[in-house]
C-alpha cells in the first residue's frame, strides 16, 4: 500500500480497524472485484470476509452483539471498500442504515427482534423511499398504510432498492395519512419482514454501474403487517426518522466517493510513471503533474470533510449539513477525479482490462443515490441559512 490511508482518523481504535479492512481490501478485494463486476455477481465469499471482520454490526450496540464503533470509523471502513469496490460500501449501506434507524428509534421489542440477527448477519437490511412517481421529493410518496385491528394494510410500490432480493428485514417509508399538512406528519416508517403475504420484490434493474448488488422493484398488494412493526411504535414519525438515519447514509456514499476517487488516482500515478510519451514518462509532462496534484488535493479535502461529518454525528448532533456538504463534494469531485484517471490513462484508461472503466460507471450512482447533488445544495443552504438571522 503506498499511502496509509487510515491516518487521517484519530481514534486510535478506529485507525487500527481501518488500516486491517484497507489490508483485506488490497489482499482479497483488489484482485478479484473486476471478475465480479463483470459478470455483475454477488461477492458471496467478499461479504463472508467483511462479516467475518463485523462490519456488518459496527454500528450495533454491544448490549446487541454489535461492535457499536464510531462513525469515524464507519466512514474510514467505508473508503475502504470503496476503495476496492464501490459496490461491498453500497452492499453494508442500507443494512448499517437500517440498523441504526432501529438502534435509535425501534421500540424495546423491536430492538430485541432485529439487532442480534443484524450482527453476524443472520439477515440483512433493505431500505425503501423511493416510488416510481417520488425520489427526490420523498414525501410525495403514494404508498399507503391503513390500520385495520391491530394491523396495517400496505398498498404500493417501491423503486430502486438496493440489496432488494436478499434482504430479510425492509424499512419501507408509507403515508398514514395521505392529507395530513405539513405532507411529513403523515408518514410512517414500517419494519417489513421478507416473505411476508404480499410483499413481493420484484424485477432487478438494469443498472449502468454498481454491480453485483441487486437493486429492485417492490410492490405492497393488501399487504398486512402488525401494527407492532411500526419504527417506534407510534404513526406520523417515519420521515424524522428515516431522515436522521439518511444522514448515516450520506456519511456512507461521501466516504464511497473518497474510495474511488483515491483508487482512481492510487492507479493514475503510478501508470503515468510507467506509461512513456515524447521520450520520457507522462508523470514528467507538467500537465500530467498539475491534474495528479488537483486530484490529491480534493480527495484530502474530500476525505477530510467526511470524517468531519462522521465526527459530528459521533457527537449525537443532527448532522445533516455537515453529511450534506461531504457527500456533496466527494461525490462532485469522485466524478472529475475519475474522468481525470481515465484522460491519463489514454486509450487503455477505456479497456474492461483495467478498472478505470469501472471507476467511470461507479461514480454516477454516488451523485445520485441518498438525495441528488441539486437535494444536498437545498439541503445546505437551508442549513446555513438559520446561522444568519437578518
Ligand atoms: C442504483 C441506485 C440505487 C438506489 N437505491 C435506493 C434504495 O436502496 N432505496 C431507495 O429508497 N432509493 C434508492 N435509490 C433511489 C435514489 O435515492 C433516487 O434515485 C434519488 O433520490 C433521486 O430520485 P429520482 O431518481 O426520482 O430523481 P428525481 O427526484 O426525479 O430528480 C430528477 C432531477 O431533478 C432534480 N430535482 C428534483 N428536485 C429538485 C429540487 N427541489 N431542486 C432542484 N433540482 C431538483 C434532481 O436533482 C435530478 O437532477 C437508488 C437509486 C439508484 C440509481
Amino acid at each position: 500500500m503506498a499511502r496509509d490511508y487510515a491516518a487521517d482518523i484519530t481514534d486510535p481504535i478506529a485507525q487500527e480497524i481501518v488500516s486491517n479492512v484497507g489490508v483485506w481490501v488490497d489482499r482479497e478485494v483488489k484482485p478479484v472485484a473486476l471478475e465480479y463486476e463483470h459478470a455483475d455477481q454477488f461477492p458471496d465469499p467478499l461479504v463472508k470476509g467483511m462479516s467475518e471482520m463485523g462490519l456488518f454490526g459496527i454500528k450495533i450496540p454491544e448490549a446487541y452483539g454489535g461492535l457499536d464503533l464510531s462513525f469515524e470509523c464507519y466512514a474510514g471502513v467505508c473508503m475502504e471498500l470503496a476503495r476496492g469496490w464501490m459496490s461491498l460500501a453500497g452492499i453494508i449501506n442500507t443494512h448499517v442504515l437500517v440498523g441504526y434507524a432501529i438502534s435509535e428509534y425501534g421500540t424495546e421489542e423491536q430492538k430485541q427482534k432485529y439487532l442480534p440477527k443484524l450482527v453476524e448477519p443472520e439477515i440483512r437490511c433493505a431500505l425503501t423511499i423511493t416510488e416510481p412517481d417520488a425520489g427526490s421529493d420523498a414525501q410525495a410518496i403514494k404508498t399507503t398504510a391503513v390500520r385495520d385491528g391491530d394491523d396495517y394494510i400496505i398498498n404500493g410500490q417501491k423503486m430502486w432498492v438496493t440489496n432488494g432480493h436478499r434482504a430479510g428485514v425492509y424499512l419501507a417509508m408509507t403515508k398514514t395519512d395521505t392529507t395530513a399538512n405539513p405532507r411529513h406528519k403523515g408518514i410512517t416508517a414500517f419494519l417489513v419482514d421478507a416473505g411476508t403475504p404480499g410483499f413481493a420484490a420484484g424485477r432487478r434493474l438494469e443498472k449502468l454501474g454498481y454491480k453485483g448488488v441487486e437493486t429492485t422493484e417492490l410492490t405492497f398488494d393488501d399487504c398486512r403487517v402488525p401494527a407492532t412493526q411500526v419504527l417506534g411504535g407510534s404513526e406520523g414519525r417515519g420521515f424524522q426518522h428515516i431522515m436522521s438515519a439518511l444522514e448515516v447514509g450520506r456519511i456512507n456514499v461521501a466516504a464511497r466517493g473518497v474510495g474511488v476517487a483515491q483508487a482512481a488516482f492510487d492507479d493514475s500515478i503510478r501508470y503515468a510513471q510507467k506509461r512513456e510519451a515524447f521520450g520520457k514518462p507522462i508523470f514528467e509532462h507538467q500537465a500530467q503533474q498539475l491534474r495528479l496534484a488537483e486530484m490529491i488535493t480534493k480527495i484530502r479535502a474530500a476525505r477530510l470533510l467526511t470524517l468531519d461529518a462522521a465526527r459530528k454525528k459521533d457527537s449525537g448532533v443532527r448532522s445533516d449539513l455537515d453529511a450534506g456538504i461531504a457527500k456533496l463534494y466527494a461525490t462532485e469531485i469522485a466524478q472529475e477525479c475519475v474522468l481525470d484517471a481515465m484522460r491519463i490513462h489514454g486509450g487503455v484508461g477505456y479497456s474492461k482490462e483495467l478498472p478505470i472503466e469501472r471507476y467511470y460507471r461507479d461514480a454516477p450512482l454516488m451523485v445520485i443515490a441518498e438525495g441528488t447533488s441539486d437535494i444536498q445544495k437545498t439541503v445546505i443552504a437551508r442549513g446555513i441559512v438559520k446561522d444568519y438571522p437578518i
